[in-house]
């Protein structure tokens, strides 16, 4: 079956009782138990589990060709269920450029939990390999990165980390399963930022984690993290998340063409002084891409020869470009990075991120044009 099919027919099959087409929402917290305690359906209780969040993890698995999915209330969740499981003194490994909140996390509560971590250029394999440590347990890797689009070898950085006993973790937020399949390139973790593509419409919270061949053992501890901790996500989540699901492969098909054009257009422009897409041929990871992603997404980034004064213009004239936060959505984004990054800001003054979305690309690129203009 392929990617679109699947994503039609994944976690969708007729409801048992009724025949119901559209799977139903359990928004249950208990289960009953049978009169010797056992559970006749291996549910408890809702933060252990429940079968809306069920129906959605097994698609996808499918979609990552993973061995098991879990569902949590945020990316932000999923990351630290994880990141609760590792032992302590665990040292982890990020790219310099990860995504800010996971920065945040690293940062601030790393120290009070024993671990440790470092931050390095990981689209530069010899960076990578000279901040691996005795002690690292796990490879964090973000490709496409956020916010300059950079891009990793995820070949190469899961031999280096198998080389060391470690494991490769890859946010394929940007990316979604329908462009990158980081788990057939010898990844051992997939992180989601559900809130992102896969909810595709700016309305629901969630995140999720898939895990590969060998990793049953940290799939149950991050099982076990997310109904200890609280990490769960909402049954109304996942019945969305598993809604967007199903139209992903067109959508994602959309955003890029449209961001293709977009790219395009201010690339050629002259206030514009660097475009950070890897679709475009002078991109530094344009090549790898081509490689180990199915089309380039669409996320994209730019720098105004005006710095920071022109990137704050630029995007105050906007008019279709909603000047928010997040990403991935039906309507298109604008966002002044180093304004949202705040204490820990590596974006550089003048960059605006676009979220690319699946209005008409020649009035997103007329939009953009106007706005340059003044
Ligand atoms: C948004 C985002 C996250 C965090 O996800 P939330 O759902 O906001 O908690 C993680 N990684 C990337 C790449 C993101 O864009």
């Amino acid at each position: 079956m392929r990617l679109e099919t699947l994503a039609v027919h994944a976690g969708a099959a007729p409801d048992a009782e009724t025949g119901a087409l559209a799977p139903p929402l359990h928004l249950a917290t208990t289960f009953e138990h049978a009169p010797d305690g056992s559970l006749p359906h291996g549910l408890v209780y809702q933060r252990t589990d429940n079968p809306t969040q069920q129906r959605f993890e097994q698609a996808l698995a499918a979609l990552e060709h993973g061995t098991r999915a879990l569902f949590f209330g945020s990316g932000m969740a999923a990351g630290t269920a994880l990141l609760q499981s590792l032992p302590a003194g665990s040292h982890v490994l990020f790219p310099d450029d990860a995504y800010h909140g996971f920065r945040a996390l690293a940062l601030q509560y790393f120290a009070r939990w024993d671990l440790r971590c470092d931050f390095a250029d990981l689209s530069n394999l010899d960076a990578a390999r000279a901040a691996l440590t005795p002690r690292t347990v796990l490879l964090w890797a973000e490709t496409p990165s956020n916010p300059l689009l950079k891009i990793s070898d995820i070949a190469a950085l899961a031999e280096l980390a198998h080389a060391r006993g470690a494991r490769l973790l890859v946010d394929n937020t940007f990316a979604t399963p329908v462009l990158q399949q980081p788990l057939t390139l010898g990844a051992d973790i997939v992180l989601h930022s559900v809130t992102k593509y896969i909810g595709g419409h700016s309305d629901l919270m969630a995140g999720a984690l898939v895990f590969g061949n060998g990793m049953q053992a940290l799939a149950q501890q991050a099982f076990d993290a997310r109904t200890t901790v609280g990490l769960h996500g909402s049954p109304f989540a996942a019945w969305l998340a598993l809604r967007g699901l199903h139209s992903l492969p067109a959508r994602m098909a959309w955003h890029q063409r449209n961001a293709h054009a977009v790219a395009m257009a201010l690339s050629a422009h002259p206030k514009v002084a660097r475009v950070h897409y890897p679709g475009l041929p002078q991109h530094p990871g344009h090549a790898l891409a081509a490689r180990q992603m199915r089309e380039f997404g669409g996320m994209l980034s730019f720098e105004l020869t005006g710095g920071r004064e022109a990137a704050l213009a630029c995007a105050g004239r906007l008019r279709l470009f909603a000047n928010a936060t997040s990403l991935g959505g039906c309507e298109s984004l604008v966002e002044h990075r180093a304004s949202v990054e705040g204490a820990h800001a590596v974006s550089p003054p003048g960059l605006l991120r676009l979220s690319v979305g699946l209005e008409h690309p020649d009035d997103l690129v007329g939009d953009l044009l106007q706005a340059l203009a003044d």
